[in-house]
């Protein structure tokens, strides 16, 4: 989560706009399969570093305050103040 006292206008945008709550709510409307798990897996792990899985998907770096927080960028969130999902998969060249 941004910090609310250096970037105010960044945290009230990905308060309202980039947080998942579907996790919070009963029954789980973004569950599914066995286990009923998140379909779009939160909460996110998290990670000191950011980095990618061994499907290619990024693993960004989160603070336990950030589980919940859908990835985004700064520049598309300001410029746009729009719920926005931007992320590239990357493929290796060869294993
Ligand atoms: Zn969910």
């Amino acid at each position: 989560m941004p910090d609310p006292d250096r970037t105010p206008l960044l945290h009230d945008i990905v308060s309202n706009l980039h947080l998942h709550k579907g996790c919070n709510e009963k029954p789980l409307p973004c569950a599914r399969g066995v286990g009923r798990r998140c379909k779009k897996w939160f909460p996110k792990p998290e990670a000191l570093i950011s980095t990618f899985d061994e499907r290619g998907m990024p693993l960004y770096h989160r603070g336990p305050a950030d589980i919940h927080v859908v990835a985004y960028s700064i520049y598309l969130l300001y410029y746009f103040c729009a719920h926005i999902n931007v992320e590239v998969r990357i493929y290796p060249l060869s294993r």
